[in-house]
């Protein structure tokens, strides 16, 4: 099988079967027991030799590459393994021959004995020849079992016959066998080799092992080859040789098999057909396990996902212009997203103390809502400085940082297990944090998760900034709406907010087919109060006025307004003549019981007011016009019967 493993290997390099021959310096690496396997691998791997001979004791033996793979396979730990005790025990106890002995051997049979070494024992007797792949021993006659030249002639020639009795083969081949075999072991390598003609598949070591097969288990069967390729990867697997097989050329395939203990590996096999005569005889291939690649592959696809719904998450928020639903968004979408227990936003408070004052957790654990926090990562300044320079923290697990009793205990008692912490910036202030728990158990946190957190934290931060922008320019414009509609000097409605309203309740009412009052005043003889005592003692009048008018109103759609100097108009929607004559006479009476002084009233010593009162059901055709002249009407009627009175409109 390790021929084809070769084979496979120099036609995938160059096309054909290499004739080419390494010229390897035949001394071997010399090394004693006390060297480690992986020293010594790695000093024969720098020399480029197959063999090492070792000196155990007094005694000289051999380290080969073939035991350099035997304790990879055992799974020995080679930097702490001893090659004296890896070492597999030799029949004989092996020694160096004699330099005289090589050199009489390299001049009479043209070899170079380090080549293939002749190898005797203490009683000098020859027990071996020793090649790159280790001892080969000689069952030699008795009589010729001594180091006599016969005897090493028969050695030689043996080795030079074409069959020879002990099937050594090519020495560069199986030298490079050695190393490819350790080379496809180490990349998790196997390779295949399928007789067309006979229907068999040849499968090494290492292509049994990606298969979680046991050495010899594969039957060499193209059926059980695919029983153990993943269901739905099959058809394809089966197609793409089929293509190659019919029209001779390369395959290159990544498919997935279930192993005998039901894990799934991801392979990657490539190789070719072999022809002859345009005929294919044979397809062979190298397989690779790529799962970690494919792991690493779908861990990177993850991630970028992730950071693809982290971005909309965080424009999502950007978008929200209220800090209340920005933090609920925050909290709900980070425990979803980092899978944890449990996530809260921290509003920094003064003197190191932190509110709780977003969460949102599995409702297996306790509430911290509202709470404030000890845990020693959010108010301990150490911790505090760290965050105001925007960095986050992770704690895997609570256990295993030596935290005072009481700092437990109120982790335990929220069954807090594992915590990471990032910073809400606000103004290059630390605003608050964003804290996420894992309760179940200590975890350990992934960088790319905490970057990942850190980033959002950041876009949070901005959104809380635009929040408090928007809450302020809303404060803002609210005050200039209240400014634009509020009369200055007596701080009720004005004008411009009477006709608005007015025109919107009819509107409003016309459709629910509701009554609609409106009120007319008018303060009596108010030329004659501003001679007697002034225009600015007038000013301070109407404001009496205007107060005593807004206090008898009772309903929030109800609206006192200045309609211009002495004179104020009341807006009372869905209420009747009745009952605006009855908020009229209230009015009336609050004013006349203020007993605001008034020398030049004909009627009264102090302010007194007429008042005319109107009600209809709006029509939906029409507008509020006519309701002002109607009670304009009546307040003039109120004046020339007399004044202080409520006239009716008829
Ligand atoms: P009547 O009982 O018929 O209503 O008599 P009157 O004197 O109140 O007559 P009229 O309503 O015509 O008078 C309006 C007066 O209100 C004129 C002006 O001196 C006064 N006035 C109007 N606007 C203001 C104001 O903003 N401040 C002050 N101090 N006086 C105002
Ligand atoms: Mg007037
Ligand atoms: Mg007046």
């Amino acid at each position: 099988m390790t021929a084809s493993e070769d084979s496979l290997f120099d036609s995938c390099c160059c096309g054909r079967f290499s004739q080419q021959t390494l010229t390897i310096d035949p001394t071997p690496v010399e090394a004693d027991a006390q060297l480690s396997v992986a020293e010594v691998i790695s000093r024969m791997a720098a020399a480029n030799r197959s063999y090492a001979l070792v000196l155990v004791g007094q005694q000289l033996t051999l380290f080969t590459y073939q035991q350099a793979a035997q304790a990879t396979t055992d799974n020995l730990d080679l930097a702490l393994t001893q090659v004296g005790k890896v070492a597999v025990p030799l029949p004989d106890t092996v020694v160096k021959p004699p330099a005289a002995l090589c050199h009489q051997a390299q001049e009479r049979f043209q070899i170079d004995p380090f080549d293939r070494l002749p190898v005797v024992n203490q009683a000098r007797q020859l027990v071996g020849i020793l090649t790159r792949q280790g001892l080969h021993s000689l069952s030699l006659p008795a009589a010729a079992n001594s180091l006599r030249q016969p005897a090493l002639e028969q050695a030689v020639s043996a080795l030079a016959a074409p069959e020879p009795p002990l099937c050594l083969p090519d020495r560069d081949l199986q030298a490079r066998e050695e190393r490819l075999r350790i080379a496809l072991k180490g990349a998790r390598m196997g390779t295949w080799d399928w007789d067309l003609a006979q229907g068999a598949m040849v499968w090494s070591e290492g292509q049994e092992r990606l298969f979680g097969l046991s050495a010899g288990q594969f039957d060499g069967r193209f059926e059980t080859f695919l029983g153990m390729v993943y269901g739905e990867d099959c058809d394809r697997v089966r197609h793409v040789l089929e293509v190659a097989i019919q029209a001779c050329q390369r395959y290159d395939l990544e498919f997935r098999i279930v192993r005998p203990d039901g894990s799934q590996r991801w392979l990657s096999s490539r190789g070719k057909v072999f022809a002859q005569n345009k005929r294919p005889t044979r397809l062979a291939g190298v397989t690779l396990d790529i799962t970690d690649h494919k792991r690493a592959e779908a861990e990177l696809q993850r991630q970028i996902q992730r950071e693809r719904i982290i971005g909309e998450l965080a424009q999502r928020i950007r978008q929200l212009l209220d800090l209340d639903s920005i933090l609920d968004q925050t909290v709900t979408a980070v425990r979803q997203f980092i899978e944890a227990d449990r996530a809260i936003i921290l509003q920094c408070g003064p003197a190191m103390s932190g509110q709780v004052i977003k969460e949102s957790r599995d409702p297996k654990y306790p509430s911290m809502m509202e709470w404030t926090i000890r845990d020693p990562w959010s108010v301990d300044e150490k911790y505090l400085n760290f965050y105001r320079q925007g960095r986050g923290l992770a704690v895997d697990d609570i256990h295993t940082q030596r935290l005072q009793p009481t700092q437990l205990q109120f982790l335990e008692y929220f069954g807090i297990q594992a915590e990471v912490v990032v910073p809400l910036l606000h103004d290059q202030t630390l605003w608050g944090l964003l804290v996420v728990h894992q309760c179940d158990r200590p975890r350990l946190w992934q960088t790319a998760d905490v970057r990942l957190l850190q980033n959002l934290a950041t876009q949070v931060s901005i959104a809380i900034q635009q929040a408090r922008l928007n809450h302020d320019l809303r404060q803002a414009n609210e005050q200039l709406k209240k400014i634009a509609f509020l009369d200055g000097l007596t701080q009720v409605a004005n004008r411009r907010r009477f006709e608005q309203y007015l025109s919107q309740e009819w509107r409003r009412l016309a459709r629910e087919q509701a009554p609609l009052s409106l009120i007319m005043c008018d303060i009596d003889y108010f030329k004659n109060f501003n001679d007697i005592y002034g225009h600015q003692a007038g000013d301070g009048c109407l404001r009496r006025v205007a107060r005593a008018l807004s206090r008898s109103i009772k309903r929030p759609a109800d609206l006192v307004a200045r309609y211009g100097g002495e004179e104020f108009a009341v807006i009372l929607p869905g209420t009747d003549l009745a009952g605006a004559e009855s908020v009229a006479e209230d009015m009336r009476i609050a004013v006349r019981s203020r007993r605001i002084p008034h020398a030049g009233s004909q009627i009264e010593t102090f302010i007194t007011l007429s008042l005319g009162v109107a009600t209809c059901i709006p029509a939906p055709s029409g507008g509020p016009e006519m309701l002002i002249g109607r009670a304009d009407e009546a307040l003039y009627r109120a004046k020339h019967t007399g004044r202080d009175r409520i006239v009716l409109a008829s």
